[in-house]
C-alpha cells in the first residue's frame, strides 16, 4: 500500500506519521496512506516563493504557455494508471472518471493555446494609459503583475484531477508557484500526477509541491502576497476566512463552496416539445453523472405546475435505467460515492428532504450489481417532488452531494425566477426554452444570483456543452452562498494570480514598457 508523501522544497519528504488511510469505496479494501501534519511547510513555502517564483516569473507568457502543454503530455502519456486510480480510489465509471480526468486535460490544453497567445510579453497591461496632466504627458498607466507569493490550492474530493489543472494551469502561466493539498479521501490521483509531472522535470525547482493528509499548519504558512483558492464545504470555507492569514495579512482568498443549483423548463416546455425532452436528459445526466457528486448539478429542478407528473413520470422511466453498483463491472452505469461517510450524508439528506417533500422515484428498490450494500458507498438516484413549492425551505437550503434532485412546481415566469433566487447564490442555473426573447429576459433577471446561466433551445440541443460542464472559457463561481468565488473564464483567471497596479509617469517613461507588454483581455 503505497504512501502518499509530501514534496516541499523540492524533494520529496519522509513519511511524517501515517493517520489517514484511503479506501477503495465499493469494496471497503485500504489502498493507500497520508500523513499527519506536514513538516516543514513554512520552508517548503519560502522556497516555492523565491525560487519557484524568480524561475517562473523570467519566464515569458509564451514560454510558460509551452510547460503547460509539456505537462499535458505527461498526463496524457500516463492516463491509463490515472483511470485505474479513480477506479480503485473515487469507484467511478469509466465515464465518469473522464469527467474528471479528460476535463483536466482539456482544461489544461486550453490553457495552453491561449497563453500561447501572450506570446513574448512579460507584462500585462489592463486598458490603455489616461492622462493625468493638463500638457498631457504625465500619465497613469495599469498593469497586472504577478503575485510576488505562492498559490495554495486546498481542493475538494469530487475532482482530484480537474480540481488541481483547472486552478493550476492558469496559475503557472502567470508566473505563480502551486501548493496543491487535495482532500484526503481521494488524493491519490492528485498525487500520482503530480508525481508524474515532477519526475518529467518539466518545471523549474519549487513550481509545484503537495500535502497530502492533515491541513493542519497550511494557512498558518501563507504570508500577505500569496493567495489561497479553496473548494469544499461552507463549514471550511468559514474557518478560512476567519483564519489571522485571510482576516489580517490580506491573503487573496478565492472560495468555491457549496451550492443548490437549478433547471428551469420554459412555459412552453409542454410535454412532447424538443425542449422537454432536452430538460428530462439534462436532468437525468445531472443526477446521475459522478454520482451526483459535482457542486454544478442540479438539485433544484422547476417546472411549471401543470407538467409537474409528466416530468416525474418521464425522468423516473429514465433513471429506472441506471444500474448501481460496483463499476467494474460492464452493466454498471453509476458507482459509488467516495466514501461511506458520504453516503451516509446523502442518506441523512434524503430524509430531511422529505420532511418537505414526497419521493417521486427511489431507486434504491433496485438490487446493486456486484456491491455489497452493508460495505459499498453506493446510493441509488432518487427524485423528491414538492408541487406546491412554496411548502418547503429546506430544499432551497441543503445540498445533498449525490444523485439526488427535487422537483419544483411554479406559477409563472416571475415565481421561476425567484425560486432559484432563493438558493442565496448559485454556481450555474439552466434554462431550457424555444421562446428566445423570454429566455434572453429571464438570463438576464437569473444572472444576478448565479455564476452562469446556460441556456438551452432546441437548435442547440445537441451542441450545448451540458448544465453542469464548466468550461474553461467561461468563468466557474457564483455569489452569496456558492461562496463568491470566481474561476476560470479564459485570460480573466489569470486576474487572480497577478496585481493591478498604476505606474504614474512621463509618456516617454511609460512607452518604454511597450516591448514587453500586451492587454491581457485582448
Ligand atoms: P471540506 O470538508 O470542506 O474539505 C475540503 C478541503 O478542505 C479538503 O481538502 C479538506 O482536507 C480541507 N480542510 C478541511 N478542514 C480544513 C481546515 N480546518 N483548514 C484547511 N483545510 C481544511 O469539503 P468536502 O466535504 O471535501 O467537499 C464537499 C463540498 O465541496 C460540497 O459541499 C460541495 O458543494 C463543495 N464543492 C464545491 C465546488 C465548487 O466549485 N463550488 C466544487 C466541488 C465541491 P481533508 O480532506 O484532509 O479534510
Amino acid at each position: 500500500m503505497s504512501f502518499l508523501q509530501n514534496y516541499l522544497s523540492n524533494a520529496w519528504q519522509p513519511k511524517s506519521g501515517a493517520v489517514a488511510t484511503l479506501f477503495d469505496p465499493v469494496t471497503g479494501q485500504p489502498i493507500a496512506t497520508a500523513g499527519g501534519p506536514a513538516e516543514g511547510l513554512a520552508e517548503g513555502f519560502a522556497f516555492a516563493r523565491t525560487q519557484g517564483t524568480t524561475a517562473l516569473q523570467a519566464m515569458t507568457y509564451g514560454q510558460r504557455a509551452s510547460l503547460l502543454g509539456d505537462i499535458l503530455k505527461v498526463l496524457q502519456a500516463n492516463r491509463d494508471a490515472y483511470y485505474d486510480i479513480a477506479l480503485a480510489n473515487s469507484g467511478t465509471t469509466k465515464a465518469d472518471s473522464a469527467v474528471d480526468i479528460e476535463g483536466a486535460a482539456f482544461t489544461l490544453g486550453y490553457y495552453a493555446k491561449l497563453g500561447a497567445t501572450l506570446g513574448d510579453a512579460r507584462i500585462l497591461t489592463d486598458g490603455s494609459a489616461a492622462i493625468l496632466s493638463k500638457d498631457q504627458l504625465f500619465q497613469s498607466q495599469h498593469i497586472l503583475c504577478p503575485i510576488r507569493g505562492i498559490a495554495l490550492f486546498i481542493n475538494a474530493f469530487n475532482f482530484p484531477a480537474w480540481g488541481l489543472w483547472e486552478k493550476a494551469a492558469p496559475a503557472l502561466l502567470s508566473g505563480v508557484p502551486v501548493v496543491i493539498k487535495p482532500a484526503t479521501v481521494t488524493a491519490w490521483l492528485t498525487h500520482r500526477m503530480v508525481a508524474d509531472v515532477i519526475a518529467a522535470g518539466i518545471l523549474p525547482a519549487g513550481a509545484l509541491s503537495i500535502v497530502c493528509g492533515s491541513s493542519a499548519g497550511l494557512l498558518d504558512a501563507l504570508q500577505p502576497f500569496d493567495v489561497l483558492s479553496f473548494t469544499g464545504s461552507a463549514d471550511t470555507a468559514a474557518l478560512i476566512r476567519a483564519h489571522p492569514a485571510v482576516a489580517r495579512h490580506s491573503v487573496r482568498a478565492n472560495i468555491e463552496a457549496d451550492s443548490l443549483n437549478s433547471a428551469i423548463l420554459g412555459m412552453d416546455g409542454a410535454p412532447g416539445t424538443p425542449v422537454f425532452d432536452l430538460y428530462v436528459n439534462e436532468l437525468v445526466r445531472e443526477m446521475t453523472t459522478k454520482s451526483g457528486q459535482r457542486c454544478t448539478a442540479i438539485r433544484r429542478a422547476m417546472v411549471p405546475v401543470q407538467y409537474f407528473d409528466a416530468v416525474a413520470e418521464a425522468v423516473g422511466a429514465k433513471l429506472a435505467q441506471i444500474s448501481v453498483g460496483n463499476p467494474r463491472n460492464p452493466e454498471v452505469r453509476m458507482g459509488s460515492l467516495v466514501s461511506r461517510e458520504q453516503r451516509d450524508n446523502v442518506q441523512a439528506g434524503i430524509a430531511k428532504l422529505e420532511t418537505e417533500a414526497a419521493i417521486l422515484y427511489d431507486g434504491s428498490k433496485q438490487a446493486m450489481i456486484d456491491a455489497d450494500p452493508a460495505i459499498a458507498a453506493c446510493v441509488a438516484p432518487t427524485l423528491l417532488g414538492a408541487r406546491d413549492a412554496e411548502q418547503g425551505a429546506l430544499v432551497h437550503e441543503h445540498e445533498v452531494f449525490g444523485p439526488v434532485s427535487t422537483l419544483l412546481g411554479y406559477r409563472d415566469s416571475a415565481h421561476a425566477v425567484s425560486l432559484a433566487h432563493r438558493g442565496l447564490g448559485s454556481l450555474v442555473v439552466s434554462v431550457f426554452s424555444d421562446d428566445h426573447a423570454w429566455m434572453a429576459q429571464a438570463g438576464y433577471e437569473l444572472a444576478g444570483s448565479h455564476g452562469r446561466v446556460h441556456m438551452v433551445s432546441s437548435d442547440v440541443g445537441k451542441t450545448q456543452t451540458g448544465h453542469g460542464n464548466v468550461m474553461p472559457a467561461s468563468i466557474h463561481g457564483g455569489p452569496g452562498r456558492a461562496g463568491g468565488g470566481e474561476e476560470l473564464g479564459g485570460l480573466r483567471a489569470l486576474g487572480f494570480y497577478h496585481r493591478r497596479a498604476a505606474l504614474q509617469g512621463s509618456s516617454a517613461t511609460l512607452q518604454q514598457l511597450a516591448h514587453a507588454a500586451k492587454n491581457w483581455l485582448v
